[in-house]
């Protein structure tokens, strides 16, 4: 027999219960804010002598070196294209006003707007420098209202117009920002996909890059609908692998990733992660594997903060607790574990001769600048096979948001009882640190 009181608490728990799956099944409401030729826009704030001209922003004009990183209005309407050279961009227009990149400012700028959206939502999820998704709650008309505000207070503070894309998930809400025009809105709700999603080219989909619109495309697969319409495991088939299914699921706008609470990103000086490690470190190799675990925590945090390190830092302690930190200037941009760990390693080879094992290893990103600033092509990186380096270090983190750290390991952590150190997680006696 129950008491009294215990059925009453069982109702209360089933109602509680209850309310907690309705919410849960409740329509998610994101937004996609993406700023409109973000550096260009920036420039023009303090060059009021540009304004209404063509111009870039990237390179150096008397030098004719480097590549456009934004173009103007008009920049664009005389065939200008972000990621040419200055000079071709040079010969398509010799009248044009080539204003070089001021990083810091743009970082400045973007850490002000995250904030601006802050103020309107409780959670937000940055992606690149001038883009972020912002979770969003009420019925359609409360979130049309909340946009409308998060417009007019970057405008406002900030004279910046933004594009906005509305939807049930993240990547609907990205096509809206895409499709939308400068500072202006675009909605596409799950149920209006069949009209404005699902005709247009599955290329428009986040994640499909070239070679997978390629692909798709052999399979007569040309739009977001005939996408959404092929059987999941026949687009796992045609992409090989797993992603096949996130595709689908974004195509059919059943994307399950969320705004993930962000951590503050105030002022961010440096990213950076260090530990005792499970037992002594006895060699380069065993260096090398611990790296990579401190190295994939961070380079995935600066890649979901949307920055680049410029410079690398190691720290170390031996078992006498004898330890030292160095430091060296990248020789490009990067929040690449594939590049980040050969830096750290190199460092690590100048800096230490082996006498004592080695208890405990830091490394850490610093001089952060926004992604996408620099894209340069260093004359001694392959920028296509760097591409790839990239989209899978993204793909990685996909998966992991959405299966958990231990979902994807790297092989070198396979040799190693380091496997089991998520580096994610606060272990050890120093947990991952920011500095401010
Ligand atoms: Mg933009």
């Amino acid at each position: 027999m129950y008491s009294k009181k215990t059925l009453r608490n069982r109702n209360v728990s089933f109602e509680n219960t209850h309310a907690r799956n309705a919410r849960n099944t409740a329509m998610n409401t994101v937004a996609h804010i993406d700023a409109n030729y973000y550096y260009g826009q920036i420039e023009a704030l303090f060059r009021p002598e540009v304004r209404g001209k063509a111009f870039v922003v990237g390179g150096d004009q008397e030098s004719r070196k480097g590549i456009v990183l934004t173009k103007s209005p008009l920049a664009k309407k005389f065939g200008i294209k972000t990621g040419v050279s200055i000079r071709d961009a040079l010969n398509v227009y010799p009248k044009l006003i080539v204003i070089p990149a001021n990083y810091p400012l743009y970082l400045y700028f973007s850490q002000r707007m995250r904030e601006i959206v802050l103020q309107h939502t409780d959670t937000i999820k940055p992606f690149g420098s001038d883009e972020m998704w912002a979770q969003l709650y009420g019925d359609r008309e409360t979130v049309r209202k909340t946009v409308t505000a998060i417009r007019h207070d970057i405008w406002k503070q900030l004279c910046l117009t933004v594009s906005v894309g509305i939807g049930n998930n993240l990547p609907y809400a990205k096509l809206g920002s895409d499709l939308a025009p400068n500072n202006g809105v675009c909605e596409l709700w799950n149920d209006e996909q069949e009209e404005k999603v699902y005709p247009l080219p599955v290329s428009d989909l986040l994640y499909v890059g070239q070679a997978t619109t390629e692909k798709f495309n052999r399979y007569g697969i040309r739009t977001i609908g005939d996408l959404a319409r092929t059987d999941p495991k026949q687009v796992c088939r045609i992409v090989k692998n797993k992603t096949g299914e996130s595709l689908w699921e974004m195509a059919v706008g059943q994307d399950r990733t969320t705004v993930a609470s962000i951590e503050s990103i105030d002022d961010i000086k440096s990213i950076g992660n260090s530990n005792t490690m499970p037992r002594d470190l006895e060699d380069d190799n065993d260096i090398r594997a611990a790296f990579y675990m401190l190295a994939e925590s961070i380079s995935e945090r600066m890649r979901s903060n949307g920055f680049e390190a410029t410079v690398i830092k190691i720290s170390l302690k031996d078992n006498d607790l004898y330890g030292f930190t160095r430091q060296t200037k990248l020789t490009r941009p990067t929040n690449l574990t594939a590049e980040l760990v050969p830096a750290a390693m190199a460092l690590f080879k100048r800096h230490y001769r082996w006498s004592k094992p080695i208890r405990a290893l830091g490394i850490c990103g610093a001089d952060l600048i926004p992604e996408d600033s620099v894209f340069q092509a260093s004359l001694f990186t392959d920028e296509k096979k760097r591409q790839k380096t990239v989209s899978l270090e993204r793909s990685v983190d996909r998966v992991r948001g959405r299966y958990g750290h231990f979902a994807l390991q790297r092989a070198v952590l396979m040799h190693e009882r380091l496997k089991s150190v998520n580096a994610n997680n606060d272990i050890g006696d120093a947990p991952t640190f920011y500095s401010y």
